[in-house]
C-alpha cells in the first residue's frame, strides 16, 4: 500500500483557507434575497438586456407601420432562411387611352399611343414573417438592415404546443405592440409654454 504524503504546515493552512473561502461564497448566496420567480404565476419586467426573437421597428410617426423598405438584405443574409418578406405590388396601370383623332384619318397619320409612366411599387412589406424554430439568433438581420427596422425583442416568456406557435407574423405583432403604446401627450400651445417658462423664471 502506498503511503500518504505528509502535508507541510503551509499546505495544510492553504487547504483550510480554500475551505473558508468556499463557505464564505455559499453563505453569501444563502442570505441573498431570492431572485427567481415562480413562472408562470409571476413574471419580471426588468429584462431590457434580454435578446429574444427579432421584431420589427415602427416609423417614429407611425409606430404601427414598419420602417422596412423591402430591400431583402435580411432575407438573403439570414443563414437559416427563416425570414420571408413580400413586397406590396405596384398599383394596376390604367389602359392606354385612345387618342382623339378623326375615324377617317389613315392609320399612318394616327397619333402614336402614349404609354403612361410605369407605376412604382411602394417599398412597403405586405408580409413579414419569422420562423423562430429555425432562427439561431445570430443577429445578422439586425446588423444588415439599412433602415434599422429590425431589433431584438425582450420577449422571454415563449411557450407553445407546436412548431406553428413559433412562426411569427411580425407585421401583426408590430400593430399589436403599437396599439398598446400610450397615446402621445398633447402639444402645448406656444403661449402656454411661454407663460409656464416665465412663471418658472419668477419662482
Ligand atoms: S437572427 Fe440570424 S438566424 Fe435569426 S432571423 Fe436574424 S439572421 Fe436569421
Ligand atoms: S433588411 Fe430591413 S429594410 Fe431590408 S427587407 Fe429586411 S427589414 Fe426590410
Amino acid at each position: 500500500m502506498k503511503e500518504r504524503k505528509k502535508l507541510t504546515f503551509w499546505e495544510t493552512v492553504k487547504r483550510q483557507w480554500s475551505l473558508v473561502v468556499g463557505l464564505k461564497v455559499t453563505g453569501k448566496n444563502y442570505i441573498k434575497p431570492q431572485i427567481t420567480t415562480h413562472y408562470p404565476r409571476q413574471t419580471v419586467d426588468n429584462i431590457s438586456t434580454f435578446k429574444g426573437h427579432v421584431q420589427l421597428v415602427g416609423k417614429p410617426k407611425q409606430p404601427d407601420v414598419a420602417k422596412c423598405i423591402c430591400c431583402m438584405l435580411c432575407v438573403t443574409s439570414c443563414p437559416s432562411s427563416c425570414i420571408k418578406v413580400v413586397k406590396m405590388k405596384p398599383p394596376k396601370e390604367d389602359p392606354i387611352p385612345e387618342a382623339a383623332a378623326p375615324k377617317d384619318m389613315p392609320d399612318a397619320a394616327q397619333p402614336a399611343k402614349q404609354a403612361p409612366p410605369k407605376a412604382k411599387a411602394p417599398k412597403t412589406p405586405v408580409k413579414w414573417t419569422l420562423d423562430f424554430n429555425l432562427c439561431s439568433l445570430c443577429g445578422t438581420c439586425v446588423e444588415v438592415c439599412p433602415v434599422k427596422s429590425i431589433e431584438y425583442s425582450n420577449d422571454s416568456y415563449l411557450a407553445g404546443y407546436s412548431r406553428k406557435d413559433f412562426e411569427y407574423d411580425l407585421l401583426a405583432d408590430l400593430k399589436e405592440r403599437a396599439a398598446k403604446m400610450p397615446a402621445p401627450a398633447p402639444k402645448k400651445a406656444p403661449k402656454a409654454v411661454e407663460k409656464e417658462t416665465a412663471e418658472q423664471a419668477e419662482a
